[in-house]
């Protein structure tokens, strides 16, 4: 078997499984938004071929399955390994260790860690399984890039079995402080898995010098080498410019090269749905149905990050402020059902379809309904429309890594009014400051934040929209990805070693 000089370790496979007529069928993601139409296209740039994929797969103990698949939808296609997961697997490894114990630390939220029902062992053995997937389609000198917290020791255990592999990390959440890192367990086994690493990477600067200062205190890593912050990225609310960004550690005689890169939206996409004329249609129907009223809109996955209990009790304590607004002023919110069956998710889905039918209840009037709350994904396509339409878009989580929805909205304007209201804690917070910045813990700075995106004269939210767009625009997925890809190049990546 022909091996690969890029290896992706993503949990998710990169394609829909279906059954038609009796056979297996593969077909591409229908969702056009999401990371993984972008890891796909790193394949674009190996030989042609020469790329795989590693993921898991549902399966009973001792089922048998096709455990490689050839996916052919890029440069020459390449391979998806997959391994086995019975349920009892997945449900420990990733319903309850990296749900219940690690999630809500890499969020700081300390309080909601729950030890009791984490099963290191198991947690282990599935994250070997991934190394030896990944270790089996690698050439001895292939770049191996591990994606999310659900995956850390696959590194220390891929090192032992291909100790030339060009190992790169990237964290889709949060990288917490270390006062509150040092709640896990089992913190100085994943430190040293990524200190195993090349490359270790981060949405933003911060996260990354709280991996660095981690890495110092916890196994004496040293910080060899920092660079300034460009200054696209100050981060809000500071007076001073940031402290500089820690760019490679030494551990035992290894260099780890950090770097931050936050990922982007798909904007050339998301501008040509927008002018598709179904969604054109699509946003005069919005816009006729609200009949002059104005639109908020909070989107986001059932999850105690994000904030949907916060900015519906914002959504409240305005409808209580400023009675005028009531009957004009509607809240559209989404909060996509997590699929697993975890009590956390279920009380947040519970506590927010109470809050949404409270409001409901106290301010509804006959022919207005001040909530309108979905509780299923809807489509990307009608998600943009929506966006484009909206006043205000309401984007309040406690802790974000990133926060694609406040990227979306921004580029989903064109040229469209609308303000964005953004959390100072999620990560694209340091990329978009002209937004109305808000504290969400703090009911008064979320009130003042309604106020102020309600209140704002046009012409200084159109400057705003605009300023922002352009950093959506410039900092693009096409953007990270050329990005990343350099940074492969820095720790040793040639795309010719597969021809
Ligand atoms: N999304 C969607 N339909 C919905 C709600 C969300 O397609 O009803 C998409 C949204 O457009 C965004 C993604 O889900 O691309 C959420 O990404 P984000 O980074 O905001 O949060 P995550 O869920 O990855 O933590």
């Amino acid at each position: 078997q022909k091996k690969s000089s890029l290896v992706i370790v993503y949990h998710r496979q990169p394609y829909e499984e279906a059954v038609e007529n009796g056979q297996t069928v593969f077909r591409p993601n229908r969702s056009p938004n999401g990371i993984v139409p972008t890891l796909k296209s790193f394949f674009g740039r190996t030989a042609p071929g020469a790329g795989a994929w590693v993921a898991w797969k549902l399966a009973k103990p001792g089922e048998s399955f096709e455990r490689a698949v050839h996916i052919d939808d890029v440069n020459g296609g390449y391979t998806v390994s997959r391994l086995g997961l019975t349920a009892e697997e997945v449900e420990s490894f990733y319903h309850v260790t990296s749900k219940e114990a690690l999630w809500p630390v890499l969020h700081s939220f300390p309080s909601l860690f729950h030890y009791d029902n984490a099963d290191w062992d198991t947690f282990r053995a599935v994250n070997r399984k991934f190394a030896e997937a990944a270790a089996a389609q690698a050439e001895d000198d292939a770049v191996i890039w591990v994606h999310d917290y659900n995956l850390w020791l696959v590194p220390a255990y891929l090192r032992q079995l291909k100790p030339r592999a060009r190992i790169a990390f990237f964290h889709h959440t949060p990288f917490p402080a270390a006062d509150v890192f040092n709640i896990l367990p089992w913190r100085r086994e994943i430190l040293d898995s990524l200190l195993a690493c090349d490359l270790v990477g981060f949405h933003i600067p911060r996260y990354a010098r709280n991996f660095a200062e981690l890495a110092r205190a916890l196994a004496g890593a040293e910080i060899a080498e920092t660079r300034p912050v460009d200054p696209a990225f100050a981060a809000p609310g500071q007076a001073l410019s940031e402290p500089d960004m820690p760019r490679l550690l030494r551990h035992n005689g290894r260099s780890i090269r950090l770097d931050s890169a936050p990922v982007g939206t798909d904007a050339q996409l998301i501008r040509e749905v927008v002018e598709r004329p179904e969604s054109r249609a699509q946003q005069q129907e919005t816009r006729d149905g609200l009949s002059g009223r104005r639109m908020i809109m909070a989107v986001g996955r059932t999850d105690y990050t994000k904030g949907m209990i916060e900015a519906l009790q914002g959504f409240e304590r305005l409808l209580e402020r400023r009675p005028a607004l009531i009957g004009e002023v509607k809240l559209v919110a989404t909060s996509v059902r997590a699929a697993a069956q975890m009590k956390v998710y279920e009380d947040t889905q519970r506590d927010i379809e109470a809050l949404a039918g409270r409001i409901n209840g106290r301010f509804s009037k006959l022919d207005w309904t001040p909530v309108v709350l979905f509780t299923n994904s809807i489509p990307f396509e009608t998600l943009l429309a929506y966006y484009n339409v909206a006043d205000i878009c309401l984007t309040t989580p406690l802790r974000d890594g990133l926060n694609l929805v406040a990227k979306e909205y921004v580029a989903a304007k064109r040229g469209a009014p609308g303000s964005l209201i953004l959390s100072e804690f999620a990560g694209c917070a340091v990329e978009l400051p002209q937004a109305v910045l808000t504290n969400p813990y703090s009911k008064r700075n979320l009130d003042r934040a309604l106020d102020e995106a309600l209140d704002m004269p046009a012409a200084e939210a159109a400057g705003r929209m605009k300023a922002m767009e352009k950093a959506v625009q410039n900092c693009d997925i096409a953007c990270w990805a050329d990005h990343i890809f350099s940074e492969f190049e820095a720790i040793g990546f040639q795309s010719s070693s597969a021809a």
